[in-house]
């Protein structure tokens, strides 16, 4: 599977401060009846496993929904192809 290219610089930018005004909360927080501030500009599906850049496939969360969703795809990372003998 190839690894969606990361956009950068002032599109990126952009991005973030659309995302952001269309979601000022954290989504993962607000499912569990929690109101937090959203920071991070977190994929869905991870560019590393093909995920679109773009809006559909972005939600905003705050840093400890998205530090622990990254760990739970590192886990998963560090799992992928590897093969039972
Ligand atoms: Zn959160």
């Amino acid at each position: 599977m190839k690894a969606t290219p990361r956009t950068t610089g002032r599109k990126l930018q952009r991005m973030r401060a659309e995302l952001f005004a269309r979601c000022p909360l954290c989504v993962e927080c607000e499912r569990l009846g929690r109101v937090t501030e959203a920071t991070q500009r977190d994929h869905i599906k991870p560019l590393a496993e093909g995920g679109a850049d773009d809006d559909s496939n972005v939600q905003a969360l705050c840093d400890d929904c998205h530090e622990a969703k990254s760990r739970t795809e590192s886990t998963r990372g560090r799992w992928r192809g590897r093969r039972r003998t």
